[in-house]
């Protein structure tokens, strides 16, 4: 199943504020959800429905790793990519891009669950809890936006999950 792609340019910090009270109606009251956004808009040529699925699924995975509640922020902003980010991270080419963060305080995750989130059907949730295609499905997306994702985790020590895409100028 593939979705028609359908880019424009548009400001990922709109993406975020409009699904803001969708993403604060699925996260508990035990979570202190809060967002900090760039003051400047963020242009990107994306699919705002693939845009929006992939917040959802960080956002989704966010809360369910975090049971016992505590701070869940969402941040964007832009970024210089630089020859020593390409090989460190291996996406991307030198030059402006934008981020669209989501730090969690839940349970992190060890070594070898790391390496394994982005197969499909990868899933360490109960039977009916998780599909294991959130992540798979939201890579295949940002990469199709020749963009990439870099996780940071630490099992007990909470995530970080960086979507980067090229920066576009606003429309000319
Ligand atoms: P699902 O959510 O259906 O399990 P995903 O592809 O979205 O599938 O995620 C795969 C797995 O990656 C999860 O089951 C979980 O083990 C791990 N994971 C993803 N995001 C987080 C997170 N923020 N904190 C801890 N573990 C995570
Ligand atoms: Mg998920």
């Amino acid at each position: 199943r593939r979705q028609v792609s359908r880019p424009m340019p548009l400001d990922i910090n709109q993406v975020v504020c409009g699904l803001e009270k969708m993403l604060r109606r699925i996260i508990p009251e035990t979570i202190e959800f809060a967002t900090s956004l760039c003051e400047s808009p963020l242009m990107v040529l994306a699919d705002v429905s693939q845009l929006e699925q992939v917040l959802m699924n960080l956002v989704t995975n966010a809360r369910d790793a975090m049971p016992s509640g505590g701070p869940l922020r969402i941040e964007t902003g832009m970024t210089e990519v630089d020859e020593s980010f390409v090989r460190q991270h291996g996406f991307g080419v030198p030059g402006p891009y934008v981020y669209l963060r989501v730090v969690d305080t839940g349970e992190g995750m060890s070594r070898e669950v790391m390496e394994r989130i982005f197969d499909p059907f990868f899933t360490t949730k109960q039977v009916g809890k998780g599909t294991g295609l959130g992540l798979s499905v939201s890579y295949g997306i940002v990469r199709q936006h020749r963009g990439g994702i870099v996780v940071e985790s630490e099992q007990g020590g909470g995530s970080v999950f960086t979507v980067y895409l090229p920066r576009t100028e606003r429309m000319p």
